[in-house]
Protein backbone atom coordinates (compact mmCIF):
# COMPACT_ATOMS: atom_id res chain seq x y z
CA UNK A 1 0.00 0.00 0.00
CA UNK A 2 1.47 3.51 -0.65
CA UNK A 3 1.33 5.50 2.57
CA UNK A 4 3.20 8.49 4.05
CA UNK A 5 6.17 8.02 6.66
CA UNK A 6 7.90 10.70 9.07
CA UNK A 7 10.84 8.71 10.56
CA UNK A 8 12.03 11.60 12.92
CA UNK A 9 10.30 13.33 15.41
CA UNK A 10 11.21 14.15 18.98
CA UNK A 11 9.20 13.67 22.53
CA UNK A 12 8.54 16.03 25.24
CA UNK A 13 11.71 14.39 26.79
CA UNK A 14 13.85 16.30 24.23
CA UNK A 15 15.33 19.26 25.15
CA UNK A 16 13.16 22.43 23.34
CA UNK A 17 10.27 20.56 22.60
CA UNK A 18 6.28 21.16 23.35
CA UNK A 19 5.21 19.70 26.58
CA UNK A 20 2.25 18.32 24.39
CA UNK A 21 4.60 16.17 22.13
CA UNK A 22 3.36 13.04 23.40
CA UNK A 23 1.92 9.94 21.49
CA UNK A 24 -1.78 10.96 21.95
CA UNK A 25 -1.13 14.21 19.63
CA UNK A 26 1.15 12.40 17.72
CA UNK A 27 -1.01 10.20 16.93
CA UNK A 28 -3.82 13.10 16.41
CA UNK A 29 -1.26 15.23 14.35
CA UNK A 30 -0.34 12.65 11.94
CA UNK A 31 -3.79 12.12 10.63
CA UNK A 32 -4.52 15.74 10.36
CA UNK A 33 -1.48 15.68 8.39
CA UNK A 34 -1.97 12.53 6.09
CA UNK A 35 0.78 10.23 7.69
CA UNK A 36 0.87 6.89 8.33
CA UNK A 37 3.70 5.49 9.67
CA UNK A 38 5.16 8.16 12.52
CA UNK A 39 9.09 7.65 14.37
CA UNK A 40 8.33 7.46 18.04
CA UNK A 41 11.49 9.44 18.31
CA UNK A 42 13.95 8.98 21.73
CA UNK A 43 13.11 5.77 22.62
CA UNK A 44 16.09 6.04 24.84
CA UNK A 45 15.14 7.46 27.35
CA UNK A 46 13.36 5.61 30.17
CA UNK A 47 10.23 7.68 30.82
CA UNK A 48 9.50 8.06 27.20
CA UNK A 49 10.28 4.29 26.57
CA UNK A 50 7.67 3.07 29.42
CA UNK A 51 5.15 5.68 27.81
CA UNK A 52 5.53 3.53 24.63
CA UNK A 53 5.32 0.36 26.63
CA UNK A 54 1.82 1.88 28.36
CA UNK A 55 0.23 3.36 25.42
CA UNK A 56 1.76 1.30 22.35
CA UNK A 57 0.71 -2.33 21.38
CA UNK A 58 2.08 -4.56 18.67
CA UNK A 59 0.59 -3.95 14.92
CA UNK A 60 2.13 -5.42 11.80
CA UNK A 61 5.30 -6.81 12.21
CA UNK A 62 8.03 -4.08 13.80
CA UNK A 63 5.20 -1.53 13.80
CA UNK A 64 3.21 -0.35 16.92
CA UNK A 65 0.06 1.08 17.59
CA UNK A 66 -2.00 3.42 20.04
CA UNK A 67 -3.92 1.60 22.56
CA UNK A 68 -7.58 1.33 21.58
CA UNK A 69 -9.30 3.20 23.94
CA UNK A 70 -6.53 6.06 24.05
CA UNK A 71 -7.11 5.95 20.25
CA UNK A 72 -11.11 5.95 20.47
CA UNK A 73 -10.47 9.28 22.65
CA UNK A 74 -8.10 11.42 20.36
CA UNK A 75 -10.11 10.29 17.21
CA UNK A 76 -12.59 12.83 18.65
CA UNK A 77 -9.86 15.61 17.60
CA UNK A 78 -9.66 14.52 14.64
CA UNK A 79 -12.64 15.65 11.97
CA UNK A 80 -13.82 12.64 10.09
CA UNK A 81 -12.10 13.51 6.68
CA UNK A 82 -8.51 12.89 7.96
CA UNK A 83 -8.97 9.67 9.69
CA UNK A 84 -6.89 7.17 9.16
CA UNK A 85 -4.20 4.30 10.38
CA UNK A 86 -1.10 5.17 12.69
CA UNK A 87 1.71 3.14 13.21
CA UNK A 88 4.71 3.64 15.09
CA UNK A 89 8.36 2.72 14.33
CA UNK A 90 10.81 2.76 17.46
CA UNK A 91 13.76 5.20 16.67
CA UNK A 92 15.71 7.51 18.39
CA UNK A 93 18.19 10.46 17.92
CA UNK A 94 22.02 9.98 19.23
CA UNK A 95 23.81 12.92 19.52
CA UNK A 96 27.93 11.74 18.92
CA UNK A 97 30.19 14.33 20.24
CA UNK A 98 33.98 13.09 20.18
CA UNK A 99 37.29 13.35 19.07
CA UNK A 100 38.28 11.82 15.60
CA UNK A 101 41.81 12.86 13.50
CA UNK A 102 42.47 15.49 15.97
CA UNK A 103 38.85 17.13 15.58
CA UNK A 104 35.99 17.87 17.54
CA UNK A 105 33.29 15.61 15.76
CA UNK A 106 29.46 16.15 16.92
CA UNK A 107 26.76 14.25 14.35
CA UNK A 108 23.41 12.95 15.18
CA UNK A 109 22.26 9.50 14.14
CA UNK A 110 18.78 8.16 13.81
CA UNK A 111 19.07 4.65 15.20
CA UNK A 112 15.87 1.94 14.44
CA UNK A 113 14.78 -1.38 15.82
CA UNK A 114 12.62 -3.53 15.07
CA UNK A 115 10.57 -4.15 18.19
CA UNK A 116 10.72 -3.01 22.09
CA UNK A 117 13.58 -5.99 23.13
CA UNK A 118 15.64 -4.69 21.03
CA UNK A 119 14.59 -1.60 21.83
CA UNK A 120 15.59 -2.44 25.73
CA UNK A 121 19.11 -4.49 25.19
CA UNK A 122 19.88 -1.40 23.37
CA UNK A 123 19.21 1.33 25.80
CA UNK A 124 20.69 -1.18 28.55
CA UNK A 125 24.21 -0.89 26.63
CA UNK A 126 24.15 2.50 25.91
CA UNK A 127 22.85 3.22 29.70
CA UNK A 128 26.60 2.11 30.38
CA UNK A 129 27.96 3.85 28.29
CA UNK A 130 26.48 7.34 28.87
CA UNK A 131 23.89 9.28 30.26
CA UNK A 132 20.22 8.42 28.54
CA UNK A 133 18.00 9.82 31.27
CA UNK A 134 18.24 13.42 31.00
CA UNK A 135 17.77 14.26 27.36
CA UNK A 136 15.52 12.41 24.76
CA UNK A 137 18.05 13.21 22.41
CA UNK A 138 21.16 12.02 24.67
CA UNK A 139 24.52 13.55 24.23
CA UNK A 140 27.22 10.73 24.09
CA UNK A 141 30.81 10.72 23.94
CA UNK A 142 30.61 8.31 21.57
CA UNK A 143 32.53 7.87 18.12
CA UNK A 144 29.24 7.30 15.80
CA UNK A 145 31.01 4.28 14.48
CA UNK A 146 30.91 2.56 17.90
CA UNK A 147 27.37 3.51 18.00
CA UNK A 148 26.82 1.46 15.01
CA UNK A 149 28.94 -1.24 15.93
CA UNK A 150 26.60 -1.62 19.05
CA UNK A 151 23.21 -1.27 17.44
CA UNK A 152 24.23 -4.12 14.96
CA UNK A 153 25.81 -6.24 17.74
CA UNK A 154 21.98 -5.92 18.92
CA UNK A 155 20.32 -6.94 16.22
CA UNK A 156 21.38 -7.72 12.50
CA UNK A 157 17.58 -5.75 11.71
CA UNK A 158 18.56 -2.76 13.26
CA UNK A 159 19.91 -0.04 10.91
CA UNK A 160 21.17 3.58 11.67
CA UNK A 161 20.51 6.85 9.29
CA UNK A 162 23.00 9.56 9.83
CA UNK A 163 20.56 12.87 10.35
CA UNK A 164 20.13 16.06 8.57
CA UNK A 165 23.93 15.36 7.03
CA UNK A 166 24.50 18.83 6.18
CA UNK A 167 23.90 20.99 9.15
CA UNK A 168 26.61 23.32 9.88
CA UNK A 169 27.21 22.47 13.68
CA UNK A 170 25.26 18.42 14.22
CA UNK A 171 25.98 16.30 11.46
CA UNK A 172 28.27 14.25 9.58
CA UNK A 173 29.10 16.45 6.53
CA UNK A 174 28.66 19.39 8.39
CA UNK A 175 30.59 22.79 7.93
CA UNK A 176 31.69 23.23 11.38
CA UNK A 177 32.26 19.97 12.76
CA UNK A 178 31.55 17.07 10.40
CA UNK A 179 33.57 14.86 7.83
CA UNK A 180 34.23 14.89 4.66
CA UNK A 181 32.77 11.94 3.67
CA UNK A 182 30.38 9.40 5.30
CA UNK A 183 33.09 6.73 4.72
CA UNK A 184 35.65 8.77 7.08
CA UNK A 185 33.19 8.40 10.10
CA UNK A 186 31.92 5.15 9.42
CA UNK A 187 35.15 3.20 7.97
CA UNK A 188 34.17 0.10 7.24
CA UNK A 189 30.65 -0.21 8.44
CA UNK A 190 29.85 2.11 5.41
CA UNK A 191 28.55 -0.62 3.22
CA UNK A 192 25.63 -0.45 6.25
CA UNK A 193 24.89 2.59 5.80
CA UNK A 194 22.03 2.40 3.38
CA UNK A 195 20.55 5.74 3.69
CA UNK A 196 21.22 9.23 4.70
CA UNK A 197 18.59 11.93 5.79
CA UNK A 198 19.38 15.58 3.73
CA UNK A 199 17.44 17.30 6.35
CA UNK A 200 15.18 20.66 5.98
CA UNK A 201 17.93 22.95 4.78
CA UNK A 202 18.99 20.87 1.43
CA UNK A 203 16.78 18.85 -1.19
CA UNK A 204 17.84 16.62 -3.22
CA UNK A 205 19.18 17.77 -6.25
CA UNK A 206 21.62 19.37 -3.84
CA UNK A 207 22.73 16.22 -2.40
CA UNK A 208 23.04 14.93 -6.14
CA UNK A 209 25.92 17.03 -6.43
CA UNK A 210 28.18 14.73 -4.16
CA UNK A 211 28.80 11.16 -5.78
CA UNK A 212 29.47 9.54 -2.42
CA UNK A 213 25.71 9.74 -1.52
CA UNK A 214 25.17 8.14 -5.02
CA UNK A 215 24.08 4.68 -3.46
CA UNK A 216 22.17 5.99 -0.39
CA UNK A 217 18.52 6.48 -0.27
CA UNK A 218 18.00 10.38 0.81
CA UNK A 219 15.47 10.36 2.91
CA UNK A 220 13.40 13.52 4.12
CA UNK A 221 11.52 13.89 7.93
CA UNK A 222 9.91 16.60 9.86
CA UNK A 223 12.47 16.59 12.75
CA UNK A 224 9.70 17.87 15.14
CA UNK A 225 10.01 19.64 18.40
CA UNK A 226 5.96 19.99 18.09
CA UNK A 227 2.94 17.79 16.96
CA UNK A 228 2.29 20.52 14.12
CA UNK A 229 5.41 20.75 12.87
CA UNK A 230 5.15 16.49 12.25
CA UNK A 231 5.60 15.99 7.96
CA UNK A 232 6.87 19.28 7.20
CA UNK A 233 8.87 16.46 5.63
CA UNK A 234 8.10 12.85 4.73
CA UNK A 235 8.77 10.05 2.91
CA UNK A 236 6.28 8.54 0.52
CA UNK A 237 6.50 4.27 0.72
CA UNK A 238 4.75 1.96 -1.46
CA UNK A 239 5.36 -1.92 0.51
CA UNK A 240 3.61 -4.00 2.74
CA UNK A 241 3.19 -2.06 6.23
CA UNK A 242 5.70 -3.37 8.37
CA UNK A 243 9.35 -2.56 9.83
CA UNK A 244 10.83 -4.62 7.57
CA UNK A 245 9.22 -3.80 4.05
CA UNK A 246 10.06 -0.43 5.30
CA UNK A 247 13.37 -1.32 6.16
CA UNK A 248 13.38 -3.36 2.38
CA UNK A 249 12.86 0.29 0.68
CA UNK A 250 15.12 2.17 1.82
CA UNK A 251 18.11 -0.58 1.76
CA UNK A 252 17.35 -1.63 -1.88
CA UNK A 253 16.17 2.37 -2.66
CA UNK A 254 13.51 0.27 -5.31
CA UNK A 255 12.12 2.81 -6.80
CA UNK A 256 8.70 0.72 -6.77
CA UNK A 257 8.93 0.48 -2.82
CA UNK A 258 10.23 4.14 -2.23
CA UNK A 259 8.52 6.40 -4.21
CA UNK A 260 10.09 9.65 -3.26
CA UNK A 261 9.95 12.58 -0.76
CA UNK A 262 8.04 15.31 0.65
CA UNK A 263 10.92 18.69 0.89
CA UNK A 264 11.06 21.96 2.25
CA UNK A 265 12.05 24.46 0.00
CA UNK A 266 15.56 24.47 1.01
CA UNK A 267 16.04 27.63 0.92
CA UNK A 268 13.31 27.94 4.04
CA UNK A 269 15.75 25.77 6.13
CA UNK A 270 17.36 27.61 8.74
CA UNK A 271 20.76 27.06 7.76
CA UNK A 272 20.67 27.41 3.66
CA UNK A 273 22.87 30.59 3.03
CA UNK A 274 26.09 31.88 4.94
CA UNK A 275 25.80 34.45 7.76
CA UNK A 276 25.89 35.83 11.11
CA UNK A 277 21.98 36.44 12.73
CA UNK A 278 22.79 38.56 15.18
CA UNK A 279 25.26 40.97 12.30
CA UNK A 280 21.87 40.75 10.17
CA UNK A 281 24.60 39.35 7.62
CA UNK A 282 23.32 36.96 4.92
CA UNK A 283 25.72 35.93 2.29
CA UNK A 284 25.54 33.72 -1.15
CA UNK A 285 28.56 31.13 -1.38
CA UNK A 286 30.41 33.73 -3.90
CA UNK A 287 30.29 36.79 -1.52
CA UNK A 288 31.69 34.40 1.40
CA UNK A 289 34.45 33.30 -0.43
CA UNK A 290 35.08 36.94 -1.40
CA UNK A 291 35.27 37.51 2.27
CA UNK A 292 37.27 34.85 3.14
CA UNK A 293 34.41 33.37 5.56
CA UNK A 294 34.89 36.67 7.67
CA UNK A 295 31.45 38.55 9.15
CA UNK A 296 32.08 42.39 7.04
CA UNK A 297 29.84 43.31 10.29
CA UNK A 298 32.01 41.57 13.49
CA UNK A 299 35.18 40.30 11.82
CA UNK A 300 34.50 36.75 13.26
CA UNK A 301 33.95 33.53 10.87
CA UNK A 302 30.43 32.71 9.39
CA UNK A 303 28.13 30.98 10.26
CA UNK A 304 28.97 28.47 6.63
CA UNK A 305 25.02 27.11 5.60
CA UNK A 306 24.47 24.19 3.48
CA UNK A 307 24.25 25.80 -0.24
CA UNK A 308 27.90 26.67 0.75
CA UNK A 309 29.19 23.14 2.34
CA UNK A 310 27.33 21.14 -0.56
CA UNK A 311 29.58 23.45 -3.21
CA UNK A 312 32.38 22.48 -1.49
CA UNK A 313 32.32 18.92 -1.25
CA UNK A 314 30.47 18.71 -4.80
CA UNK A 315 32.22 16.11 -7.46
CA UNK A 316 29.10 16.58 -9.96
CA UNK A 317 28.14 19.37 -12.02
CA UNK A 318 25.10 21.70 -11.03
CA UNK A 319 21.69 20.52 -12.51
CA UNK A 320 23.59 16.87 -13.87
CA UNK A 321 22.10 13.57 -12.01
CA UNK A 322 23.46 10.47 -10.30
CA UNK A 323 21.92 6.95 -12.29
CA UNK A 324 19.58 6.58 -9.68
CA UNK A 325 17.32 8.95 -8.02
CA UNK A 326 14.05 9.45 -6.50
CA UNK A 327 11.27 11.78 -7.13
CA UNK A 328 10.79 14.89 -4.76
CA UNK A 329 7.95 16.99 -4.35
CA UNK A 330 8.62 20.66 -2.73
CA UNK A 331 6.19 21.44 -0.10
CA UNK A 332 5.27 24.43 2.06
CA UNK A 333 3.48 24.05 5.26
CA UNK A 334 -0.32 24.47 5.32
CA UNK A 335 -0.20 26.77 8.67
CA UNK A 336 2.76 29.08 6.25
CA UNK A 337 0.68 29.52 3.29
CA UNK A 338 -2.61 30.33 5.15
CA UNK A 339 -0.28 32.64 6.97
CA UNK A 340 1.21 34.11 4.20
CA UNK A 341 -2.44 34.74 2.22
CA UNK A 342 -4.29 35.85 5.58
CA UNK A 343 -0.97 38.52 6.47
CA UNK A 344 -0.91 37.24 9.86
CA UNK A 345 1.02 35.13 12.00
CA UNK A 346 1.22 31.41 11.49
CA UNK A 347 0.52 31.17 15.20
CA UNK A 348 -2.50 33.66 14.86
CA UNK A 349 -5.73 32.42 15.69
CA UNK A 350 -7.27 33.23 12.51
CA UNK A 351 -4.72 31.18 10.85
CA UNK A 352 -5.52 28.20 13.18
CA UNK A 353 -9.28 28.35 12.23
CA UNK A 354 -8.73 28.31 8.14
CA UNK A 355 -6.30 25.54 9.10
CA UNK A 356 -8.96 23.96 10.68
CA UNK A 357 -11.70 24.75 7.81
CA UNK A 358 -9.83 23.87 5.46
CA UNK A 359 -9.08 20.06 7.02
CA UNK A 360 -12.41 19.50 8.06
CA UNK A 361 -13.91 20.40 4.40
CA UNK A 362 -10.96 18.92 2.25
CA UNK A 363 -9.15 16.37 4.17
CA UNK A 364 -5.71 15.72 5.77
CA UNK A 365 -2.84 18.26 4.85
CA UNK A 366 -0.95 16.12 2.75
CA UNK A 367 -4.00 15.60 0.81
CA UNK A 368 -4.31 19.30 -0.10
CA UNK A 369 -0.78 19.98 -0.58
CA UNK A 370 -0.57 16.95 -2.97
CA UNK A 371 -3.11 14.94 -4.53
CA UNK A 372 -6.61 16.95 -4.56
CA UNK A 373 -6.86 19.37 -7.69
CA UNK A 374 -6.72 23.28 -7.12
CA UNK A 375 -10.11 23.62 -8.16
CA UNK A 376 -11.23 21.16 -5.54
CA UNK A 377 -9.04 22.88 -2.96
CA UNK A 378 -10.82 26.58 -3.71
CA UNK A 379 -14.43 25.02 -2.59
CA UNK A 380 -13.16 25.24 0.42
CA UNK A 381 -13.96 28.99 0.64
CA UNK A 382 -10.39 30.31 1.58
CA UNK A 383 -9.86 33.12 -0.68
CA UNK A 384 -6.51 32.39 -3.05
CA UNK A 385 -5.63 28.64 -1.36
CA UNK A 386 -6.37 27.07 -4.48
CA UNK A 387 -3.98 29.15 -6.46
CA UNK A 388 -1.61 29.32 -3.58
CA UNK A 389 -1.07 25.68 -4.07
CA UNK A 390 -0.77 25.82 -7.76
CA UNK A 391 1.90 28.15 -7.57
CA UNK A 392 3.46 25.73 -4.61
CA UNK A 393 3.65 22.66 -6.68
CA UNK A 394 5.00 24.55 -10.04
CA UNK A 395 7.35 26.43 -7.95
CA UNK A 396 6.58 30.05 -8.61
CA UNK A 397 7.08 31.32 -5.37
CA UNK A 398 9.71 33.43 -3.83
CA UNK A 399 11.78 32.57 -0.83
CA UNK A 400 14.21 35.08 0.97
CA UNK A 401 16.44 32.40 2.51
CA UNK A 402 17.34 31.26 6.06
CA UNK A 403 21.00 31.76 7.58
CA UNK A 404 22.40 30.88 10.46
CA UNK A 405 19.49 29.66 12.82
CA UNK A 406 17.12 31.89 11.07
CA UNK A 407 14.21 30.25 8.77
CA UNK A 408 13.67 31.52 5.24
CA UNK A 409 10.35 33.46 4.66
CA UNK A 410 7.80 32.75 2.04
CA UNK A 411 6.36 34.68 -0.51
CA UNK A 412 4.01 33.62 -2.45
CA UNK A 413 1.76 36.71 -3.56
CA UNK A 414 3.07 40.28 -4.17
CA UNK A 415 0.75 43.06 -2.54
CA UNK A 416 -0.67 44.54 -5.59
CA UNK A 417 -1.51 40.41 -6.63
CA UNK A 418 -3.33 39.28 -3.52
CA UNK A 419 -6.05 42.82 -3.32
CA UNK A 420 -6.29 42.09 -6.99
CA UNK A 421 -6.96 38.25 -7.02
CA UNK A 422 -9.21 39.21 -3.54
CA UNK A 423 -11.12 41.69 -5.14
CA UNK A 424 -11.56 39.35 -8.68
CA UNK A 425 -12.90 35.99 -6.04
CA UNK A 426 -15.43 38.59 -4.10
ZN1 LIG B 1 19.33 16.35 15.16
ZN1 LIG C 1 29.01 38.92 12.43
Amino acid sequence: MKFIADLHVHSKYSRATARNLDLENMYIAAQLKGITVVGTGDFTHPGWFSEIREKLIPAEEGLYKLRKEIAGECDKNVPPSCRGKVRFVLVSEISNIYKKNDKTRKNHNLVFVPNLNIAAKFNAKLDKIGNIRSDGRPILGLDAKNLFEILLETSDQAFLIPAHIWTPWFSVLGSKSGFDSIEECFEDLTPHIFAAETGLSSDPPMNWRVTSLDNLTLVSNSDAHSPQKLGREANIFDTALSYSAIRNALKTGDPKQFLGTFEFYPEEGKYHLDGHRKCNVCLWPEKTIKNKGICPVCGKPLTIGVLSRVEELADRPDKEKPEKTHPYYSIVPLIDILSEILQVGPKSKKVQRNYNAALTELGSEFAILYDLKPEAIEMAGIPLLGEAIRRMRNKTIEISPGYDGEFGRVKIFSEDERDNLRGSAS
